[in-house]
């Protein structure tokens, strides 16, 4: 994410760089199966979002038939899921804020359903066996919501003048589709959204066709590598296209507001090339297609990383495009084991702006840093000073998983450990980090592991102490 309001991430001084349970059913399982199981936890006891994602199952797939109707506001949903019990399981937990559930058939079967809060419980007619692959189907309805975070920025559906919007991190995404929504259950999707003809309905991966009936239209998309669901999107409503190729014929998509076609139109023709150089940095790209998602200013508080193709509201900078470009490797291939390795995520794509300027004749990451640490690169004295009020592998609460410590004294963790190791070992730990993780998850002490192994003759346990872990300013730059 980066986030255009500087309440909550400072824009840097560069213009170059933009701104910038619940109970379930009360009778005991009369089932076969899973006898000796009891319910799947509720949450996954994330440090910050305790009830999201579900004990007990690991959802591989989601197939998602969706049809929304801007004018009225009205989402109808079948979403399916194919999942694998991870424990004995007399009852499971799937994540969903508001909708109506209309019904839940568990291998075809009618399963009795519970509601609380965000918990939608369900209890298979039959208990589940370890192991066992089961399909869950929900059928629901309704007025989808937005969700407001702790931080007070908006997700989950949004509407926007000519559609919607549906952004997920970090829970919003169970605002329109019930899943196990927390980034350590990473799955593949495919969606078949039905809207209004002249509408169109763009997301992540790659379209997989189109079809009008009447006055409807029908968008298939496909996710064949796994995605976190905070990083599904949905954009809704109309768009100029454009599909390319980047290096190697990757192709690359990306859906404009028309109002918005002209302003793009010299950052986006600079995707393959801004690709080209995150691949040479990062190494090979782990997705399958590449693009961007181009909203009216105002339509999202700020930009996100959504998987394959990012969400901008209004015409990015370059900065801002090579920002959520680099999270495509850090955060939505490397994916946070919870949501307290924010920083895995904000410090990377921060430093690969560092690292862009630099190679682009800009500013050095060295500059960058010691502007920083001066407190002359943020643009007011707030963030300078907010820069130091909490560690940036330790935010306070939820409201702070976005705070201007895990973006920039994050990437000045990077920075120090570049100033230990020299530039090509830092190269070549930032690929590794992105290759050995691929496509998987990792927290925080997995990375200074992984950087100890890296380089066993340094001691790092300064830089852990100090720039990672610290509070305040360390004392010498
Ligand atoms: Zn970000």
């Amino acid at each position: 994410m980066r986030p255009h309001r500087p309440r909550r991430s400072p824009r840097s001084r560069s213009s170059a760089v933009g701104l910038v349970l619940l109970t379930v059913a009360a009778t005991a399982c009369g089932g076969r199966g899973g006898d000796d199981g009891g319910p799947g936890a509720s949450g996954v006891r994330d440090p910050y979002f305790p009830k999201a994602g579900n004990g007990g199952y690991d959802v591989t797939h989601y197939a998602l038939d969706l049809a929304y109707d801007p004018g009225a506001h009205r989402l109808t949903g079948t979403a399916t899921l194919t999942a694998r019990a991870t424990q004995d399981l007399s009852a499971f937990n799937l994540d969903l804020v508001g909708m109506d559930v209309e019904q839940v058939t568990v291998d075809g079967a009618a399963a009795r359903r519970h509601r609380a809060g965000q918990e939608l419980t369900v209890r298979p007619r039959d208990g589940l066996d370890r192991g066992a692959r089961f399909r869950v189907t929900v059928r629901y309805s309704g007025a989808p919501v937005t969700v407001t975070d702790p931080d007070g920025s908006e997700e989950g559906w949004l509407r926007t003048a000519d559609g919607a919007l549906a952004l997920g991190q970090p829970t919003g995404s169970m605002a329109w589709f019930p899943g196990n929504h927390h980034p350590s259950d990473k799955a593949t999707y495919t969606l078949a959204v039905t809207v209004p003809k002249g509408l169109r309905a763009v997301s992540n991966g790659e379209p997989a066709g189109e079809e009008t009936k009447g006055n409807r239209t029908t968008h298939r998309w496909r996710t064949t590598e796994p995605m976190a669901s905070s990083l599904a999107t949905l954009a809704i409503g109309r768009y100029t296209v454009d599909r390319g190729t980047a290096a190697g014929g990757l192709p690359v998509y990306t859906a404009v507001d028309p109002e918005q076609a002209e302003a793009s139109r010299a950052v986006l023709a600079r995707l393959p090339e801004v690709m080209a150089w995150a691949e040479r940095t990062f190494g090979p790209y782990p997705f399958s297609s590449a693009g961007a998602i181009v909203e009216r200013p105002g339509d999202a508080g700020y930009a996100l990383e959504t998987q394959n193709r990012p969400v901008f509201p209004g015409a990015p900078g370059t900065g801002l495009m090579v920002h959520e470009i680099a999270h495509q490797w850090y955060g939505n291939s490397v994916t946070p084991r919870t949501w307290r390795d924010m920083w895995l995520n904000e410090g990377f794509a921060t430093y690969a702006e560092w690292l862009w300027e630099e190679d682009h004749g800009g500013d050095t990451a060295q500059q960058t840093f010691d502007a920083l640490y001066a407190g002359t690169y943020l643009r007011d004295a707030e963030a300078n000073e907010a820069l130091w009020s909490f560690p940036p592998a330790r935010p306070p609460d939820a409201a702070h998983i976005s705070g201007v410590p895990v973006y920039q004294r994050g990437a000045m963790v990077l920075h120090k450990i570049r100033q230990t190791v020299g530039d090509s070992a830092f190269s070549a730990l930032l690929r590794g980090w992105a290759r050995d993780h691929r496509h998987g998850n990792a927290d925080t002490d997995d990375f200074t592991a992984y950087v100890e192994r890296s380089a066993p003759q340094e001691d790092f346990d300064g830089i852990w102490a100090d720039w990672l872990y610290g509070e305040g300013k360390p004392e010498r730059p």
